[in-house]
């Protein structure tokens, strides 16, 4: 990105081994690989507490020990923060946004008072995902929630969205949302489904219809109903093509429509630093070109979790600590161990993307990897 004239104050703070922007599980787990290693590390996020998206997970998680399996999403920020602590080369600035990086090779933040410039010898860029929408008659009715948004208000501000909720998509979030909600006291009408299977684990769709909830495939959201609020919605049965069938059509009575209908990764300062880009759809969008140590086509910028392409916390940590340790290797700084440290990590990703669910994953990733895994 090119500088613009600004006409508030810009302080040219500091320089930097490496910038970390955003704080949930893969930039907390970058931020420790770089802490480690001993390089200076700013780590950066929008927020004020650490955790992303896990502030709101309340229930444990699959996969392995390694990446906190058994451990309820909300506990993981502290684990890294505690660890944190005991690195001063480590400073974190919450309430921060990273808001532009350019040709330069300055990196731009903002608080709520100023504009900062920093000097990043390396950058990596670990933003997340934001919610995708969908496009509906009244679709912009009070009460049309995205899921991301509806788990916030449960579960950290302790709000519920309504008294009766039409989930749409059915795959992990979709699922996992509904059962939160009925664990709050709402009802959930039905989840809605416009693929022929459930997109999420079947064990979390298990209990969903232990619970009575109908899992409706092939369907969709038409419209919604309602003039202050929503009040009700029309759902279709849909074809191969997943457009509507006429004759299907039916009423459901709700005051809250929730879409947990996928995630797009957040790749702007990406997009700034003039990373080569690819669409991907089987990563949620255009994702970074990058190699298996999460570099991307500019040297000095490295990608890590959903801003890599949308996957799951536990891989999200693992590409952390990848971009993190391969990150400050390119300074000339390692921990002892560390490059044993790099294949485990790199078997965990392969454990974790194998088995059905990350075919997809897999292939994506396949497609975004710079050919022959590492630029030359
Ligand atoms: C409902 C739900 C359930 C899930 N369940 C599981 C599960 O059981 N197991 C699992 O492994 N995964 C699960 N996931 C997925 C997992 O939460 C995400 O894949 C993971 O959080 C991605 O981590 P991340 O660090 O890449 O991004 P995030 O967790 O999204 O964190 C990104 C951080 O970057 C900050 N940020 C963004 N842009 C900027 C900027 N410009 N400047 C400064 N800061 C910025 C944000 O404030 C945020 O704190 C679930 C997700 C959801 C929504």
């Amino acid at each position: 990105m090119r500088q613009a004239e600004t006409t508030r104050t810009v302080n040219l703070l500091k320089e930097v081994d490496v910038a970390v922007i955003g704080a949930g599980p893969a930039g907390l787990a970058a931020a420790l690989a770089c802490a480690e290693a001993g390089v200076s590390t700013l780590l950066i996020d929008a927020n004020d507490a650490p955790g992303g998206q896990l502030v709101k997970q309340t229930h444990k998680f699959f996969g392995s020990e390694r990446q906190h399996a058994g451990t309820r999403g909300i506990q993981i920020p502290s684990l890294f923060t505690e660890k944190l602590a005991n690195y001063p080369n480590v400073e974190i600035m919450w309430n921060t946004n990273a808001s532009g990086f350019y040709d330069s090779g300055e990196l731009v933040l903002e608080d709520e008072k100023r504009f900062m410039k920093i000097l990043p010898k390396r950058m990596i860029v670990a933003a997340g995902a934001s919610e995708r929408f969908l496009i509906f008659r009244n679709n912009d009715l009070p009460g049309v929630y995205g899921a991301g948004a509806v788990q916030t208000l449960m579960n950290v501000y302790g709000v519920v969205p309504g008294d009766r909720v039409m989930m749409i998509g059915s795959g992990n979030i979709g699922l996992i949302v509904s059962y939160q909600l009925i664990q709050a006291g709402v009802d959930v009408a039905a989840v809605v489904e416009a693929a022929p299977c459930i997109g999420g684990y079947l064990v979390h769709a298990a209990k969903l219809r232990r619970a009575g909830v109908p899992i409706l495939t092939s369907h969709t959201v038409l419209a919604a109903h309602g003039q202050e609020s929503v009040t009700g919605a029309t759902i279709a049965e849909v074809d191969k093509e997943w457009q509507p069938m006429p004759g299907t059509e039916r009423e459901v009575e709700c005051d809250v429509i929730c879409l947990a209908v996928g995630l797009m990764p957040l790749v702007d300062v990406l997009w700034h630093a003039g990373c080569e880009m690819k669409y991907v759809p089987e990563l949620g969008g255009h994702v970074p070109v990058r190699d298996e140590n999460m570099r991307t086509s500019n040297p000095k910028v490295y990608a890590a979790g959903d801003s890599g392409g949308v996957e799951e916390a536990s891989s999200a940590m693992v590409t952390g600590e990848i971009a993190g340790i391969s990150a400050a290797k390119s300074l000339g700084h390692q921990a002892p161990g560390a490059d044993a440290r790099l294949a485990q990590l790199k078997a965990d990703l392969a454990a974790i993307r194998s088995g059905p669910t990350g075919e997809k994953i897999s292939a994506g990733v396949r497609c975004a990897t710079v050919c022959g895994g590492v630029w030359e």
